[in-house]
């Protein structure tokens, strides 16, 4: 990977984020959200657009739609409307998509994103959000061999969150990590599950390049809209191919921003290219006018402080709050709080037992993350709760065995399911009692005074070669205090 500075010209990236919320029933109609089900079961004349149907709007939608702007540091609208954008599609029976156009429910906001290695971190402008509802889904399908499209209007009328930033992103990567903190925070406030296999959220991000010209003048490339992404990993290698490209064209035309009209792209994965599309559409070509069967949203002092608490702790404000409270690094907590809430609660159920931070902390990341990464499934489903593994660690503590020897129970608890005691029983594990351990000791140096002899010298890191050979006699010793056994009796030698 090229770092930004090492390239003749600067990317310029803004993104329009598609996010389904996560309600039980659609924006302007009862019908079930429910991903899923047989096409076309989850309609009504409303969501058809049956003529004489009316919709009404869905509340809850409006406020979780709220919740994430307040969160994204919006100003919120008191007063707001809904508008009709035309325009025809096979997917939209309406003829029409009932949007926000000129009087949004929130805009102005920010969200900042920092990677965790500290290579940046960058704040991102939001220009605004706004709700609308989802088109239905046209379904090709070319692989049948008969070129049959069929339409399903399930997704019809679902409630959608449009974020759109301003062009603060400066490259590709950046783009990656600020779409993985956006979505967080959005699963963080139970806005959306943002689950991208089922589309709930999906990206369309605008790119140009800036190149400073011998003359002194910036130069702009003409801006690429690349359409509907649902992979972060696609947008980072849409993105960069798409700088590459515009680079390329550059050198090649000199064709400069405002000569030719914006242009679609769409990101083909498999090839790894982008691909023009259309010529974009301008507002007017919507023909957007207020929607008449709908009465304008005004929103109360009583719902924004509702919706104020319910956002109150953001991921980053968790990530401060973690470090604080259990006195563990920024990287630790980052760690933590990347990996989602269920996990931060499972983390302060431990550190709350344990009452202490970083060995709980310790304790998650080498080894309940790295076998949930093995395994795979939430931390819901994993099997060794919190209780059990403060147990261990206060027998650790005790020293009853090691952490090393801890952790093998820790993978026999895991694979048995059997309580620590139990594993301990079995076995075989009990702390051996300090007369044993000095016994121990004496013979292990009576038959080592080459290592009695070398600490003597001043060699204190020999007598770690003792602790193999107690371990051998015993697996049960702490390898800490035969060490110290052992230089003490060295000493009174
Ligand atoms: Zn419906």
């Amino acid at each position: 990977m090229t770092s930004p500075a090492a390239e003749p010209y600067t990317t310029i990236i803004g993104l329009e984020v598609h996010v389904q919320l996560q309600t039980q029933t659609k924006l302007f109609c009862g019908c079930s959200t429910k991903f899923g089900m047989p096409p076309n079961t989850q309609v009504c004349p409303t969501c058809l657009g049956l003529p004489g149907a009316l919709p009404v709007m869905n509340r809850h939608a409006f406020d979780l739609a709220v919740r994430a702007a307040l969160a994204l540091n919006c100003t919120i609208a008191r007063f707001t409307k809904w508008d009709r954008k035309n325009y025809f599609y096979p997917d939209l029976p309406k003829g029409y998509q009932i949007s926000q156009f000129d009087l949004p429910f929130s805009s102005d906001g920010w969200l900042e994103a920092a990677d965790s290695k500290g290579a940046f971190a960058r704040r991102v402008g939001i220009i605004r959000v706004h709700l609308e509802e989802d088109a239905g889904k046209s379904m090709h399908d070319e692989a049948a061999g008969t070129a049959d499209s069929r339409i399903d209007l399930n997704r019809a009328g679902t409630p959608l969150c449009e974020i759109v930033t301003q062009p603060d992103l400066r490259s590709p990567q950046e783009a990656r990590v600020w779409l993985n903190e956006l979505k967080l925070l959005l699963v963080y406030l139970g806005v959306s599950d943002c689950n991208m296999q089922e589309g709930s959220l999906r990206v369309d991000a605008n790119i140009n390049l800036h190149i400073p010209e011998p003359d002194g003048r910036i130069a702009k490339t003409p801006i690429v809209e690349i359409k509907n992404m649902n992979s972060f990993r696609s947008v980072e290698r849409a993105l960069t191919y798409e700088a590459a490209r515009q680079w390329d064209e550059w050198q090649a035309t000199k064709a400069e921003m405002g000569k030719t009209p914006k242009q679609t792209r769409g990101w083909d994965d498999p090839a790894g290219v982008t691909r023009a599309q259309r010529h974009k559409e301008e507002s007017s070509d919507y023909r957007y006018f207020p929607e008449p069967d709908l009465v304008p949203v005004t929103v109360s002092e009583a719902e924004l402080a509702s919706a104020r608490a319910a956002c109150a702790e953001s991921p980053a404000v968790l990530r401060t709050a973690l470090a604080d409270r259990w006195k563990i690094s920024a990287y630790d907590a980052d760690v933590l709080v990347n990996q989602g809430r269920e996990l931060v609660a499972y983390f302060e159920d431990l550190a709350t037992r344990v009452g202490e931070g970083k060995v709980a902390s310790n304790w998650m990341q080498q080894d309940v993350l790295r076998t949930l990464n093995e395994r795979g499934g939430t931390i819901a489903e994993f099997p060794v709760r919190p209780e059990a593994i403060a147990d261990l660690i206060g027998r650790v503590a005790k020293g009853d065995f090691d952490t090393s020897r801890g952790r093998e129970i820790f993978a026999e608890v895991l694979a048995s399911g059997r309580s620590v005691a139990d594993v301990v029983a079995a076995l075989g594990i009990a702390a051996v009692s300090d007369e044993d351990l000095t016994a121990l000791c004496r013979e292990l140096l009576a038959a080592n005074p080459r290592v009695v002899a070398d600490v003597k010298g001043g060699k204190k890191q020999a007598a770690a070669g003792l602790i193999g050979q107690a371990k051998k006699k015993n697996p049960n010793v702490n390898p800490g205090r035969v060490r110290a056994i052992c230089l003490e009796l060295i000493r009174a030698m």
